[in-house]
């Protein structure tokens, strides 16, 4: 771990610190979700300037930015600063939710390669105020139609190493983002492409400060990157990009040139495609199992309605299959929800005890049940159903474990992958429109391979299909590997309250449900929430744990059977925007760069 990421995370205990005196403060005042007062507390951080973005300023008077801002006529709220700038500016202009989006997701391309881009994929979950409906616009990765449900076998039939199938062509699924991002544009948004695309070519060819995180990202990754992005990840004397330096990526900015010029077709059908694919085929152990043109060509995402489950008196909503993550979330809520979680004080050895246990049995049905639904038939409703949940809570109970010996439900360990990052962001603006939107490339960096002259990083997706054949997430031709993200919103009477996400594997799922569960059974405020300490763990039991879970609920909780690491962990970087009735609270986890940003008095039609 660096001296800066030592620092930060003390930052980000003495801002938890701070959070708690804020939270107990609201105990005393007896508030409670849904009758919440919005944001009145300051931000526990100071906000970080942004000098990069031409037209945007956090000192602008129509702007406000921190770790967590109120604001009446926008919000936007992600990891990266700089894509928060631009994506603000937007909505200044008068754009919607929808188009600052997609102008984030562009430049975070730029500024945050290591966790999405267009050589990836993603779930945008988009609440349209007109129509007052929720769509999911699915850009996951799809195998591609030659793939095989051993080609992550050795010779020997044994599972390849992880490290080793990561950089393999058969990891790098056929990317969805551009796809995504243009079907929103498409559907839902009032700029141009060229408009949208503008101020991620410019970040990418004048430059842009490189952060403490993509400096460490650069420097860990190094030894799986392909020439190509050892160039672009390096300086002109062929140094390694640092904190601090002016990173440019003239590759980067010449691909969405020509994205801007001719759409995703340049991309999905032609020369940027050839080069892809091109690579992807170098990397393969075999050609014919890995993405090539043919499949580039056939692909397009997918409109999905979203799951949705009804909950103390709010609805959970969020992406369904492919990814588990929202059902997986919304299967734990409900179970805390029958076994009368609200009952127990927070930070008590029972609060842990009922959390860990309801994840361990939500994790069991994932395993044996989910996967892609164009290939597997899952019984979401029954899974999501209150008999069997309130079946599966029986099964809870406080001072002994549902694990005994093994995994829950009989699972093997083998298939728990808990590495890869993404990113999550949202964006709300004044007409009510939300976006909830986590996109990735799978690992840091993704497969470590840039397609050579064209500035991205290819993802290793298909890495999230279980390596050994067999089970509902196998392997197969043109399918989606079942993904943890969790780009969510919590709606009360039909309409968006509250949008939360999270990157971090497995981590996606437990730390987007705390998020919800502490906000809305806890009535902390955004930033309190998010900052709660939280617990991981799956059907296979052990508890990582952010530092600030009380010793006594770990010894309790241990003599219940729970297996607690010796050290806390960071856990999730989640990124939420609470809508109320009069303004929107935005909140970006401190564990890295994040900030949200408010923006009062907008422009654009009828507000001059
Ligand atoms: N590949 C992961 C998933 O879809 C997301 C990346 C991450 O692990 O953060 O679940």
């Amino acid at each position: 771990m660096s001296r800066e990421h030592e620092r930060r995370e003390a930052e980000h205990r003495s801002e938890t610190d701070a959070g708690v005196n804020r939270r107990r403060f609201l105990a005393l005042t007896g508030t409670t979700a849904g009758a919440l007062t919005v944001g009145t507390q300051p931000a526990t951080a100071t906000a970080q300037e942004v000098t990069d973005v031409a037209g945007f300023s956090c000192d602008h008077p129509h702007f406000t930015c921190g770790r967590e801002v109120t604001a009446a006529d926008g919000m936007v709220s992600t990891v990266d600063p700089i894509a928060g700038g631009v994506a603000a500016r937007v909505l200044r202009e008068g754009g919607n939710a929808i188009d600052a989006a997609i102008a984030l997701q562009y430049t975070l391309n730029v500024t945050q390669p290591h966790g999405s881009g267009i050589g990836g994929g993603g779930f945008m979950v988009v609440y349209d105020a007109e129509s007052d409906s929720v769509e999911a616009i699915n850009s996951r990765e799809r195998a591609s139609q030659g793939a095989t449900p051993e080609m992550f076998l050795d010779d020997d039939g044994n599972e390849l190493p992880f490290g080793e199938a990561i950089q393999t062509g058969e990891a790098m699924g056929v990317p969805g983002t551009l796809k995504g991002l243009e079907t929103a544009r498409e559907r839902y948004g009032s700029r141009s492409r060229q408009r949208l695309i503008e101020p991620a070519i410019k970040l990418a060819r004048d430059g842009f400060t490189v952060d403490w995180f993509l400096a460490e990202q650069i420097a860990a990754n190094t030894e799986k990157f392909n020439e190509a992005a050892l160039e672009t990840f390096s300086d002109e004397s062929g140094a390694l990009y640092t904190t601090g330096d002016t990173m440019t990526n003239s590759d980067l900015a010449e691909t969405f040139e020509r994205i801007k010029r001719d759409g995703a077709e340049a991309f999905y059908e032609g020369a940027i495609g050839e080069d892809l694919a091109a690579e992807i085929q170098r990397h393969a152990r075999e050609p014919e199992r890995a993405v090539d043109e043919a499949d580039l060509a056939q692909y397009d995402v997918t409109i999905d309605e979203p799951i949705r489950t009804k909950w103390y008196d709010v609805e959970l909503v969020g992406q369904p299959l492919p990814s588990s993550g929202p059902t997986v979330v919304s299967m734990i809520l409900k179970l805390l929800e029958f076994l009368e979680i609200d009952t127990y004080e927070r930070r008590s050895p029972e609060m842990y005890h009922l959390l860990a246990e309801a994840i361990i049995v939500a994790w069991g049905d994932r395993m044996e049940h989910m996967g892609d639904p164009e290939f597997v038939d899952v019984p979401i409703d029954s899974l999501l159903s209150d008999a069997y949940l309130q079946e599966r809570a029986d099964l809870i109970e406080l001072g002994q474990s549902v694990l005994t010996e093994g995994c829950f439900g009989g699972g093997e360990p083998h298939r728990i992958s808990t590495d890869g990052q993404t990113t999550h962001f949202s964006v709300v603006d004044r007409w009510g429109n939300a976006v909830s939107y986590t996109s990735t490339i799978e690992q840091f960096m993704g497969s470590g391979k840039m397609v050579p002259g064209r500035g991205f990083m290819i993802n290793n997706e298909l890495t999230d299909f279980d390596r050994t054949p067999g089970g509902p997430n196998e392997p197969e031709p043109w399918k989606r590997p079942m993904s943890s993200m969790s780009p969510m919103m919590v709606l009360r009477d039909g309409v968006p309250e509250f949008t939360a996400g999270s990157p971090g594997g497995w981590r996606i799922i437990t730390s987007t449900m705390q998020a919800i569960l502490f906000r809305y059974v806890y009535g902390l405020e955004p930033l309190a929430a998010i900052t709660e300490p939280s617990i991981y763990t799956h059907y296979c039991g052990g508890i990582s744990w952010d530092a600030g879970v009380p010793e006594e609920a770990r010894q309790t909780t241990a003599e219940w059977g729970q297996e607690w690491d010796a050290t806390p962990s960071t856990l999730g970087n989640v990124q939420v925007i609470d809508i109320g009735t009069d303004a929107l609270t935005g909140a970006a986890d401190p564990n890295r760069d994040g900030q949200a940003v408010g923006l009062e008095r907008a422009g654009g039609p009828g507000r001059h």
